[in-house]
């Protein structure tokens, strides 16, 4: 056991050194190691370091300057030492439904740095909303807006703008927001119902790992803008959403010099506006760790030269965003150092859609077989709530906050 111990972190320290730059910080996977290592797991676990996430909404502040409204995007992940930590820092939250702004008020959040930003809400949540003195919501259609009229009478909107195609690994386009004329129309029927339209808002998509791809949105953006003030709207909230990426293994930029790029653009079209952003991937992704296990190595014949390799874990207990193999997690293994060869990585559960990557196989150990531990590095967002809560039997992802 102590020899199998002793490999195993020696593989991981060769891991870390053959990492090609120090983009992440490798002080927290090594916090996240020393808290897994000899302990054990009885099933797939995501180990949060809530101090990273701390560490991180620091560094996006610093980034996006001072002003700058951040309201965590909490469907990332809605971890109460997460909420709690973050609402004692400041920092605001973005709520998508009831539950959210339940679970925000719970952490201490004040209701003035909680906007209620989803653009499909139910009537009784937006009641519910007002009736405890948020204030702020979202919308990119004349019929959320008359909801909201009827149920939150007199306040705050943005209207949600469609963005084309910018790049990013998980893009959300299309089912939210409306067009720019559009939008300028939505200003004027929100006055109409007493409402104060006072924004705009947009996401860039998803993981949009370089900056640069920020610009012909904001450039789209700043055109509505000054069309929605020339139309006589007194238009003050820039809501940039979120789309910081986290680091997967493709080369990004360290948060705060990603967040001041991006503040920079937003700055130069926007000058005097509020600014609000709401990260999620970029404050948890990277504070997070899965712990797994290998349940099986096999091949489908003699001559296969892919092997599959069937985790503990996978599309309907956590690894969601794996849908057309869109984020790409990277894994340690105890052999890591060893000779690779190329797997096809899949959850456990009887069905066949339950396959993390194929397309492109990972390539993975030789030495890897059934019992070895596998850590699936950055999954701190979008994995515990992805998670079913028990298909096939198999238990949802566990969740330790360290
Ligand atoms: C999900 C979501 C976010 C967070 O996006 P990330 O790319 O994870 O930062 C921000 N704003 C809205 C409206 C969202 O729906």
């Amino acid at each position: 056991m102590e020899m199998t111990m002793n490999a195993y972190v020696t593989g991981l320290a060769r891991v870390a050194s053959a990492a090609p730059v120090a983009l992440t910080d490798t002080s927290v996977e090594d916090r996240l190691r020393a808290f897994i290592n000899g302990r054990v797991f009885d099933r797939p676990t995501l180990v949060l370091d809530c101090d990273a996430v701390v560490a991180k909404y620091h560094a996006l502040a610093r980034g996006l300057g001072q002003g700058t409204l951040i309201h965590y995007a909490m469907k990332a992940n809605p971890a109460p030492e997460v909420l709690r930590a973050l609402a004692a820092e400041g920092c605001g939250f973005d709520a998508a439904s009831r539950g959210e702004i339940e679970l925000a008020l719970a952490a201490g959040a004040v209701p003035e740095k909680i906007s209620f930003g989803n653009t499909i809400k139910r009537g009784s949540d937006i009641a519910y909303a007002h009736a405890h003195g948020i204030d702020l919501f979202a919308a990119d259609a004349e019929a959320e807006l008359d909801k909201i009229a009827a149920h939150a009478p007199g306040a705050r909107v943005f209207l949600r703008v469609l963005v084309g195609a910018t790049g990013a690994d998980w893009p959300l386009s299309r089912k939210f927001g409306c067009a720019p004329e559009m939008a300028l129309r939505l200003m004027d029927r929100a006055a109409y119902l007493g409402l104060r339209p006072v924004g705009l808002s947009f996401h860039v998509g998803s993981q949009t790992r370089d900056p640069g791809m920020w610009t012909e949105t904001l450039d789209a953006m700043a055109e509505i803008w000054q069309a929605g003030r020339a139309q006589g709207h007194d238009l003050t909230l820039i809501n940039i959403g979120g789309g910081f990426p986290a680091f997967y293994g493709d080369p990004v930029l360290e948060a705060e010099t990603y967040a001041a790029r991006v503040a920079a653009l937003v700055q130069a079209r926007f000058g005097a506006a509020t600014v609000m952003a709401e990260p999620g991937r970029g404050l948890v992704a990277e504070a997070g760790m899965i712990v797994a296990e290998v349940l099986l190595v096999s091949r489908k014949s003699e001559d296969d030269l892919c092997r599959w390799v069937y985790l503990d874990i996978g599309k309907f207990s956590g690894l969601a965003e794996t849908m057309e193999e869109a984020i790409r997690y990277q894994f340690e293994t105890p052999h890591d150092g060893g000779e690779l060869g190329p797997c096809i990585i899949a959850g456990p559960s009887c069905d066949s859609a339950d396959v993390l990557y194929e397309t492109r196989p990972m390539q993975l150990p030789l030495a890897l077989a059934a019992g070895d531990r596998v850590l699936i590095k950055a999954t701190g967002a979008y994995t515990t709530t992805y998670s079913s809560v028990g298909f096939n039997g198999f238990p949802p992802l566990d969740l330790v906050v360290i």
